[in-house]
């Protein structure tokens, strides 16, 4: 693979496939690809793409991404910042670069008896993509534990530190990924968990993973059950188990207004069919996408071509091997179509579409 060299830090390498670094392993190829290990690096490589006017796409760990069959354009530029540093008090903080693994990370947390993160074991990526998303699972967020997200301003070059009220964190969103999308590099983010801190059992399978037990449920313990439902769903990846080949869930859940909710009751009644939902901020309602997608005609296992609904979990969209992009995105679009047909609401996309034009082809 032919290789730049630019100024003393960093080499560019040119033609390089993005499918094999993602989790669902689609999609062609970087024109240019670098990775940067340290915050020099990652300046540079933003001066080369400028300088050379290239689109800039910023990756962690590819696990929330659908890259197109033609690639990417531009320069994908990788953040692979390391480093852990940790300090005592209340909270105790963490500041971690952007391109550590998370559930390393994680594991480290709970090893250091730490709690705030134990709910959120098990998912892959970059600690640098957790704030995009405000990634939570089993009752968790980030959101409740990021103090501050130190990222370069694209705008001006400058470094700033964005504490968690600037972050604009919700439901699967952020600054990062709305308002401010493509603003920021993140170089490390910072989280405060509590020494000594009990787990949280407030998601209904770990509450029933625990049911029976005499004992408190320890961080590790939380951590092992969180893997192993994560693992019955496929939602854990592993060697092996085709059905973990996914970007993870491929639709958010709903989140409707009390009048959009009752027009959703309404037809489920007319079908004979109660529908699941939660509380949401400002008297919304959280609606399970996965409840809709089995019931608009789809089941676990359906598959079309090379790609398919895992067999473990309705949202997860899987490669069963030599899937191309555009096969991922049209069972996407069949899935967004049938369920807007029967249920009148428009499934959003939790992944991110890179190298798509506007309309998704
Ligand atoms: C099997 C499986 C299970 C999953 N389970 C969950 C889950 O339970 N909950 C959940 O919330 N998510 C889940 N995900 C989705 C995904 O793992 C998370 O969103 C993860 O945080 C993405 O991190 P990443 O480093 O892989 O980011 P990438 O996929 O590389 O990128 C995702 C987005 O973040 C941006 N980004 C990444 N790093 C940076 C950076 N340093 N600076 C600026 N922007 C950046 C990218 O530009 C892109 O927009 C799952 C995915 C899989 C495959």
């Amino acid at each position: 693979m032919p290789t730049i060299y630019w100024g003393v830090f960093m080499n560019i390498q040119e033609n390089v496939a993005l499918g094999p670094l993602t989790t669902l392993q689609v999609g062609g190829p970087a024109r240019y690809f670098v990775e940067a290990t340290t915050v020099d690096e990652v300046r540079e490589s933003v001066e080369y793409a400028c300088s050379h006017n290239l689109p800039l796409f910023v990756m962690g760990g590819g696990s929330n991404l659908v890259v197109s069959d033609k690639g990417w354009p531009g320069m994908v530029l990788k953040v692979g910042i390391s480093g852990i540093n940790h300090y005592h008090g209340n909270p105790v903080v963490f500041e971690v670069g952007a391109g550590e693994d998370w559930d390393q990370f994680v594991a480290m947390t709970v090893a250091h008896h730490c709690s705030g993160l134990e709910c959120l074991s098990g998912i892959p990526g970059s600690v640098g993509g957790t704030p995009v998303q405000n990634v939570g699972a089993y009752g968790q967020e980030v959101s409740e534990t990021i103090q501050s997200v130190e990222a370069l301003d694209l705008k001006d070059g400058e470094v700033r530190e964005l504490f968690r009220e600037d972050c604009g964190f919700s439901y699967r969103a952020s600054i990062f990924n709305t308002s401010e999308r493509g603003r920021y590099v993140i170089l490390r983010v910072d989280y405060g968990l509590k020494h000594g801190g009990e787990p949280r059992i407030a998601y209904a399978d770990l509450k029933k993973y625990f049911a029976g037990w005499t004992t408190a449920p320890t961080l590790a313990e939380t951590r092992e059950a969180v893997r192993q439902i994560r693992a019955s769903k496929a939602m854990l990846i592993t060697a092996g188990d085709e059905d973990s080949r996914s970007a993870g869930s491929f639709f958010k859940n709903p989140v409707l207004t009390p009048a959009q909710h009752e027009a959703l009751q309404k037809r489920a009644s007319q079908r004979n069919l109660q529908i699941p939902s939660y509380p949401a901020l400002d008297s919304q309602r959280k609606v399970p996408a996965a409840w809709l997608v089995e019931n608009s005609g789809f089941s676990r296992g359906y598959t079309r071509g090379h790609v398919g609904i895992s067999r473990k979990h309705a949202l997860a969209i899987v490669n069963h091997g030599g899937a191309t992009a555009a096969e991922v995105v049209d069972l996407k679009n069949e899935i967004q179509a049938r369920v807007e047909e029967v249920w009148a609401v428009r499934l959003e996309m939790e992944p991110v579409l890179v190298g798509f034009g506007p309309s998704g082809d």
